[in-house]
């Protein structure tokens, strides 16, 4: 038994995920969570809003609303929907929390102490009439390379120019229209990465373990050479910053967003949280595993142990990095804004979780940028869910239902069909469980699907519904192994699926197991388990079948391509 922390990058606290977001870490965040606890590992699976920042005050203006209710608000609604989505968080914070200020100052605290914090002058834009300094979104204006009006100052949406306000032509603050644009001095604090370079490359350099992808992103930033970096904002939202002079200035949102992976921890685990995050406290037999796209790579591999290094005190620090590559609608972007692709409340009122669970893990852009197509999301949830899984638990269930008075039945003895299927599991389970222990979901949910397959070849073979007019026993092993073998399915499938698992696992007197314990041992054992006459229930049909006119629907909804 280990104990595992698992972190999943935080959503943005604007607005509600797409299908993209919930698969590019929190989605398999949730299945590999699931699998350590089936191992019996102790799991702590962290997430939480990342909560600050421009856009969060820019969206609660649009909303009308006051920038700490609209947080709250929107908070509420990622909670809801990743409970929908069966996201088995052990805590989903808020980096707005009381936790995350305290241990944000501790560590420019910390940092400051060390000498690795030094005080500059910048010069920003500044506009009397709204009283403060206007972040670079916050003002807008004319384009200077195509002309546009409404370009942000930090980018032409029109023409994709990258912008500073002071290019911008006519600019004005996008929070009062006011034209009394003017820069001034201002002061802010700099963490000096360039200090840090050298420890961070070598830290870098003792994961060789790490895939070639992430260790080239770290590398490639490291070459670059670490720029110092401002760790202050002039807003009013955010951590406060304890510092003469600094009173309207606040922390800048990507220092603060990741400590809030070691702030949830704490609020989760108020008196035991030093033993996931302080080597000092036991950490050291802790491992961290995040998840993340690819996007974040520089992040979690550079700037966050920046700060964690330079804090000089003994925090742990990332062992396995997943990253993911792009999920895309159609080959290309979800947009909000535009009403593309599928946002994970809408999921929700077309199809049941687990559809979408098993579709996305089963295709997750692990390799490279994949293709949502509402097309091959019907396919998986016809042929894999319902033909194959859902077909071979209710067809045995019926049948023994109908047969054998719906109890375990007794007699026969197995012969090589049961045989072939032993040594066949023996091998796929095997190989199941080192993919997911390697945290490769494609391959690992390939060979769930070959045993989905291998119960209903295993039927074929046995074909109980022929031998029971000629053989009953024969007909009675059949069947009695192929009812061991779905609950021995839903065991192998409670991390992707586990609604569908908790549901099949009830129908042999398992109600309620959070996290139904990891089969250990061989098939042959694995396979008999369940008692001589032992009631088993005959389900509903676990998997309804994505018709025709379903697909037009959706297709109409959410603005797939016409000619895809
Ligand atoms: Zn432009």
């Amino acid at each position: 038994m280990a104990r595992i922390l698992i972190t999943s990058a935080l959503p943005y606290i604007n607005g509600i995920k797409h299908l993209g977001n919930l698969v590019g870490s929190m989605l398999p965040a949730d299945v590999y969570a699931r699998y350590c606890r089936a191992r019996g590992h102790e799991v702590a699976y962290i997430c939480a809003t990342d909560e600050h920042g421009t856009p969060a005050e820019l969206a609660a203006r649009k909303a009308g609303q006051d920038v700490a209710a609209y947080c709250a608000e929107q908070h509420e609604i990622q909670k809801a929907a990743g409970e929908g989505f069966g996201l088995s968080y052990n805590h989903f914070g808020r980096s707005s929390s009381e936790a995350n200020h305290e241990l944000t100052q501790h560590f420019a605290a910390r940092l400051e102490a060390e000498g690795f914090i030094e005080e500059r002058t910048d010069r920003q834009v500044y506009s009397p009439t709204d009283g403060r300094f206007l972040p670079d979104r916050y003002v807008e204006g004319t384009c200077p390379n195509c002309g546009f009006e409404k370009a942000r100052g930090d980018q032409c949406d029109n023409c994709g120019k990258l912008l500073d306000p002071t290019d911008l032509i006519d600019p004005y603050s996008a929070v009062s229209g006011a034209k009394d644009i003017e820069v001034r001095d201002t002061r802010h604090l700099y963490l000096l990465q360039s200090k840090l370079e050298g420890e961070v490359r070598a830290w870098v350099d003792s994961h060789p373990d790490w895939p070639l992808l992430t260790r080239s992103i770290a590398k490639k930033w490291l070459d670059e050479g670490l720029r110092d970096r401002s760790i202050t904002r002039d807003l009013e939202w955010g951590v406060p910053v304890n510092r003469e002079g600094f009173e309207n200035k606040v922390f800048y949102v990507w220092f603060d967003a990741p400590i809030e992976y070691i702030a949830a921890t704490k609020e989760w685990d108020t008196d035991g949280w030093e033993r996931w995050w302080r080597t000092d406290q036991g950490a050291d037999d802790t491992r961290y595993v995040q998840f993340m796209g690819k996007d974040n790579v520089a992040f979690h591999t550079v700037s966050f142990p920046c700060t964690q290094i330079g804090s000089r005190e003994p925090w742990k620090k990332v062992d396995t990095l997943k990253s993911l590559n792009w999920l895309t609608w159609y080959g290309g972007k979800f947009s909000t804004s535009e009403g593309r692709g599928i946002f994970m409340d809408a999921a929700l009122e077309i199809m049941p979780a687990d559809a979408w669970r098993w579709y996305l893990m089963a295709n997750a852009p692990e390799s490279d940028d994949t293709a949502f197509t509402l097309e091959n999301f019907a396919g998986a949830v016809n042929k894999d869910l319902a033909d194959v899984l859902g077909n071979l638990v209710n067809r045995v269930t019926r049948f023994n239902a109908s047969r054998f008075d719906g109890v375990v039945p007794d007699g026969g003895t197995v012969g090589e069909a049961e045989e072939a299927l032993y040594a066949e599991l023996d091998r796929r389970i095997e190989a199941y469980t080192g993919h997911l222990e390697a945290i490769d979901f494609r391959k690992a949910f390939a060979e769930l699907r070959a045993i989905w397959v291998s119960g209903n070849e295993y039927l074929q073979v046995a074909a109980p519904w022929t031998a029971f007019k000629t053989d009953p026993e024969k007909a009675a092993v059949g069947v009695r192994t192929a009812l061991n073998l779905i609950q021995l399915i839903a065991e192998l499938s409670a991390p992707v699926i586990p609604f569908t698992a908790a549901k099949i696992l009830s129908i042999f007197g398992r109600e309620g197991e959070e996290a139904p314990a990891w089969p250990e041992g061989k098939a042959k054992d694995l396979l008999s388990r369940l008692e001589v006459g032992m009631p088993i229930e005959a389900p509903d049909v676990l998997f309804k079948k994505v018709e025709d006119e379903d697909l037009a629907a959706w297709s109409e909804r959410f603005g797939a391509p016409k000619d895809a």
